[in-house]
């Protein structure tokens, strides 16, 4: 495993999304909608750093077959918004913009709920992996196409407590396709 963005430099690029996120918004109310598992950190930390009328929620997507690297099937829920996000700015969080699969998906559903605009946030953007027509709006980080930890990244239920971003080596990596459909995660 080794490091590719420290606890220092993390810190700063997270403050710097805020600062970006903070000035787009200005002091309009904003709902905040955390792509779980992955994003869970980064929103507990943009939820400290961003002063302005928050309301936070959560979506769970779900692409990652668990004892693998590959994205198996998505699986998106979002019944679970507890409040309407009617005629709201909404801001998505997520970890990673990889192919960008799970919020080219995500953003129509969100769309037919009717909010003022949608726009993504995410911690890593692995710039040219994409697959689809869009961009995230604002990204902390542009990585090379490696396999992350840390910072709530996991790998195997591992490494989402680093406090710092760390690739895996490919010896590191039993890429097997399981076929275990009930145990994924994201
Ligand atoms: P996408 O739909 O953009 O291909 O992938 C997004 C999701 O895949 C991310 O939110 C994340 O959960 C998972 N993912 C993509 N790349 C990585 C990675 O390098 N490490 C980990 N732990 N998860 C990843
Ligand atoms: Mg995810």
């Amino acid at each position: 495993m080794k490091t590719l963005i420290n606890e220092e430099q993390l810190g700063e690029g997270i403050r710097r999304l805020a600062a970006e996120i903070h000035k787009h918004y200005e002091d309009k109310p904003l709902t905040i909608i955390g792509v779980m598992i992955g994003s869970v950190v980064l929103l507990a930390d943009l939820i400290r750093l961003l002063d302005l009328p928050l309301r936070v929620e959560l979506v769970q997507a779900r692409s990652y077959r668990a004892g693998s690297t590959r994205p198996g099937p998505l699986v998106i829920n979002v019944e679970l918004l507890s409040r309407g996000i009617q005629g709201r700015d909404v801001l998505l969080v997520d970890d990673i913009f990889d192919t960008g699969h799970t919020l080219w998906e995500l953003i129509p559903q969100i769309d037919e709920l009717g909010p003022a605009s949608v726009r993504s946030a995410v911690l890593l953007w692995k710039e040219g992996r994409s697959e689809v027509a869009m961009k995230p709006d604002f990204a902390a980080f542009t990585i090379p196409n490696e396999f992350v930890v840390g910072y709530g990244l996991d790998y195997h239920d591992r490494y989402r407590n680093l406090p710092y971003l760390a690739a895996l080596e490919p010896h590191e990596i039993e890429d097997q396709a399981t076929n275990n459909p009930a145990g994924n995660n994201a």
